[in-house]
């Protein structure tokens, strides 16, 4: 039983010595044996053999040779492949986003597609297809490694079917016909962890083991990422911070429940809001919005209004508790934020530290990091792509 655990172990630290590697190479590429020493702290040997195993596989080649203090200049070391590229999808209830990416993650190939609210299921997948298609038209000659799709609510990611989206009102839409009809492998994950792995790959929270990723839009989600990997859960769902409770008997939910965060922190909130404005005659730009969301809302706080800014900053502070609450479940070392449709806003941020300036790890010498996404629409496609990668990068003998 011990052999096992220690076996367990061993080959746990040595895909993660090899992920590091790569990683670095990605990001810093072309780079020396030497510099991937040092910046990986690995010793020299385990940075030779990871690397002739890469070399081995056909993964990184060697390129040029750097800057010397005086000596033989070292080698440098990049990515190989540059004719092979992955697919990356995000589906929305009105928007389809698609891109391409090379083994580095860099997007090429990007496109938004509009469509009509409450598609079927069916309609859905030939529209993904029509879209493939057109990029297999466009790249004549490359390999395409494999399709990577986000999706909000729940996933079987083994199975490839959406469960349940409550938001965009899907039940059981399945991707297997797409991995048939490409022949590459198809990959499906919830919104949340696709948004959390684009900003891993992008080497966001390298410092940390324990990371959490937050979108906040529509809905609320969480991707939890334990030993740098992401943590799903018994039924796939793990991550639904939007429906942590934060008040007894609060507003009812879509979900069965009341109190759910998302009633307090997310565009739900923005809409009952202003609701609430409109009814005692509030004298406030808001009340003229016939569709509100966080980027209207944060216009007008950014034009002075009253209002708009203590609604953001309220929204902040609700927000706030959610993360509190999983900080002190999972006591992460990062956490990223994004906001969709926001890049920036003062007030909801001014709200969100008023109370993460408080949990239960704050006496800690270790901080807690708190990262604001800047990637925008970007994160779902890097992160869809990312899903193609890390398994193209995998160790073979975990495939
Ligand atoms: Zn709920």
């Amino acid at each position: 039983m011990n052999q096992i655990i220690r076996r367990g172990n061993k080959d746990f630290i040595k895909e993660l010595n090899r992920s590091l590697v790569i990683d670095e190479i990605r990001l810093k590429g072309p780079i020396s044996r030497t510099d991937l020493s040092v910046n990986t702290e690995l010793g020299l040997s385990t940075i030779t053999n990871i690397i002739s195993e890469l070399m081995n596989e056909g993964l990184i080649c060697e390129v040029g040779s750097g800057n010397s203090n005086g000596g033989r200049k070292p080698v440098l070391l990049t990515l190989k492949g540059m004719s092979k590229k992955a697919i990356g999808i995000k589906i929305e209830n009105t928007r389809l986003l698609i891109s391409t990416s090379d083994l580095n993650g860099k997007l090429d190939y990007k496109q938004t597609i509009l469509f009509p609210q409450k598609l079927t299921a069916q309609d859905i997948t030939s529209l993904i297809i029509t879209e493939i298609e057109k990029i297999y038209e466009l790249y004549t000659g490359i390999e395409f490694l494999g399709i990577g799709i986000a999706a909000s609510g729940l996933v079987d990611s083994g199975k490839l079917t959406i469960i349940d989206s409550p938001i965009v009102g899907w039940e059981n839409i399945k991707f297997k016909v797409l991995e048939e009809k490409f022949n590459i492998p198809v990959f499906l994950e919830n919104d949340a962890n696709v948004f959390t792995l684009a900003h891993l790959w992008r080497g966001i929270g390298k410092e940390n083991h324990t990371i959490i990723g937050v979108t906040v839009g529509i809905g609320i989600g969480a991707g939890i990422v334990i030993d740098r990997r992401i943590y799903r859960g018994e039924f796939g769902g793990a991550g639904e911070l939007g429906h942590l409770i934060i008040q007894r008997e609060g507003t009812p939910c879509y979900c069965g429940q009341r109190g759910c965060l998302e009633m307090y922190a997310s565009d739900h909130y923005l809409v009952s809001e202003i609701a609430r404005l409109k009814s005692l005659g509030a004298d406030s730009q808001l009340v003229k919005y016939k569709n509100i969301n966080l980027s209207s809302v944060s216009r007008e706080a950014e034009a002075g209004d009253y209002y708009a800014k203590e609604i953001l900053i309220r929204q902040g502070e609700n927000l706030g508790i959610g993360l509190k609450n999983m900080v002190n479940l999972f006591n992460p070392g990062a956490i990223i934020l994004g906001m969709e449709g926001l890049d920036h806003s003062e007030y909801l941020i001014r709200g969100i530290k008023r109370e993460l300036n408080t949990h239960f790890f704050v006496k800690h010498p270790k901080q807690l990091d708190l990262f604001f996404s800047d990637l925008g629409d970007d994160a779902w496609l890097i992160g869809a792509c990312a899903l193609v990668l890390d398994e193209f990068f995998k160790i073979p003998i975990y495939k």
